[in-house]
């Protein structure tokens, strides 16, 4: 193995000496990277990698860092639709969906949840049709992050009503930018706008765009959403501390323009590490109640970074996403609510302020207001638990009415909606 690291370094770096300019323009470098295999070196050697094994990976991205050269785009382009279509699509849509991922030129959004569906995503009525060489589409999503930026959407929606609920849905990779879609933003109650209503009325995807099977939407799915349970945050481009040029300016643009859908997810996980410091500016630190505040979130915050440390250490080693990533998000709840209760008990009723000569008082009311949403994103606390339960320790599976008749008679709000 030892050798085989150093085979692959050796590769990188005499690869990097001949191609990497600090001044290329970011999609000229990206292009380079995506062609050359060593921007996803674990990928198939046919998908733009070199099929190393997990545990390469981050030699690859060591050496990149190392020769101060940025890598390849990220957010949930990378970590969730591009492990679906790898996993789940045709060859051909995997040449043609995965180098723009790469290259930063298409993000994705996530057109899972419906008004009247979120935790029972499969219990979904949005409805895709076939027409000829396309599927024309209708329907409502709702809570889609990032849908007002982006170029595809990770769609899944009912194309047979005859059958059970899991195995009617066809999962799509649908083009945001036509006109039967409309995105309308949600003001949330901490003031940001991050996630969107999506009208999906006649829209049209070409039937090659459909991963997986017709009707086998649901596996593909549960890759998207095991990939999701394991992010604890969003992520940016890979750009080097040591990163200088045209190259990284761009990758630095890109990437803020990135954040800004996220500028409020640092305040959602609950500021654990503001803790022990509003302890001490408040001059609180010695009182028993603030202590016993500060010792439980420190101690919940370090359990959580190590159960979150487990499981991308099992990725690393090539293990799919399992239960662990519930673990991990149920644990992050746990820290998030924690922290918002103790800051609650610092501030007092200075957490009420969002207009205030006191910057950390206005972060303390954002934190209230945003932490809410780490219990519900990506899969509410209860489903992790029902996950954690049934997969983890073996228990019985949660009673079901609907899942094995036709969906055509299951009972959902949409009633009259069904063809
Ligand atoms: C910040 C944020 C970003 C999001 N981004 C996206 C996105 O990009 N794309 C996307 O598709 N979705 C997104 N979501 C939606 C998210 O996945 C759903 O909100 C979530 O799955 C819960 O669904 P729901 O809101 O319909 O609540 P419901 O499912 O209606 O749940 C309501 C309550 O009932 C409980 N409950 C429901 N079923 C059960 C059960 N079987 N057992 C026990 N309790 C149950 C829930 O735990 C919850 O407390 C996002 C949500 C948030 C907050």
């Amino acid at each position: 193995m030892v050798e085989r690291v150093e085979q692959v370094r050796a590769e990188v770096r005499s690869w990097l000496e001949e191609h990497w300019d600090p001044e290329r323009p970011l999609l000229e470098w990206r292009s380079l990277l995506a062609d050359s295999g060593w921007g996803c070196p674990t990928w198939p050697d046919d998908t733009y990698g070199h099929g190393l094994p997990a545990a390469l990976g981050p030699v690859v991205a060591d050496e990149l860092r190392q020769a101060g050269a940025v890598g390849p785009a990220a957010g949930s382009a990378m970590s969730l639709a591009a492990p679906t279509i790898l996993e789940h699509g045709t060859p051909a849509l995997r040449q043609r969906l995965l180098r723009p991922i790469i290259t930063g030129e298409h993000t994705w959004c996530q057109l899972f949840s419906e008004p009247g569906n979120g935790s029972d995503v499969a219990g979904l009525t949005t409805r895709a049709e076939r027409d000829g060489d396309e599927w024309v589409v209708n329907g409502q999503k709702l809570w889609t992050t990032g849908a007002h930026r982006a170029a595809y959407g990770m769609l899944l929606a009912r194309t047979d009503w005859d059958s059970p609920k899991h195995r009617g849905i066809t999962y799509f990779a649908f083009p945001m930018r036509q006109p039967g879609v409309e995105v309308r933003s949600v003001r949330q109650m901490n003031g940001y706008t991050s996630f969107n209503e999506v009208f999906l009325t006649d829209a049209r995807v070409p039937h090659d765009h459909v991963i997986g099977e017709v009707g086998g939407g649901w596996a593909a799915a549960l890759t998207t959403l095991a990939h999701e349970r394991g992010l604890t945050h969003a992520r940016t481009g890979a750009i080097p501390p040591c990163a200088d040029g045209r190259t990284a300016r761009e990758a630095a643009e890109e990437a803020a323009a990135y954040a800004l859908t996220y500028v409020w997810y640092p305040q959602r996980a609950g500021r654990a590490d503001l803790v022990p410091v509003r302890a001490t500016d408040t001059g609180r630190g010695e009182e028993p109640i603030v202590r016993q505040h500060v010792a439980a979130v420190t101690t919940a915050d370090r359990l959580t970074r190590w159960t979150a440390e487990r499981a991308r250490a099992a990725r690393a080693n090539g293990r799919p996403p399992g239960p662990e990533g519930s673990l991990a998000k149920l644990a992050a709840s746990d820290v998030a609510r924690r922290s918002a209760a103790a800051h609650a008990v610092l501030s007092g009723a200075a957490a009420m302020l969002t207009e205030t000569d006191q910057p950390l008082d206005a972060t303390v009311a954002e934190i209230l207001l945003s932490v809410p949403a780490v219990s519900i994103a990506g899969g509410t606390d209860e489903i992790q638990r029902t996950i954690i339960g049934e997969r983890v320790l073996g228990l019985p599976k949660e009673p079901s009415t609907d899942t094995k008749v036709p969906f055509r008679e299951v009972r959902t709000n949409k009633r009259e909606a069904k063809p």
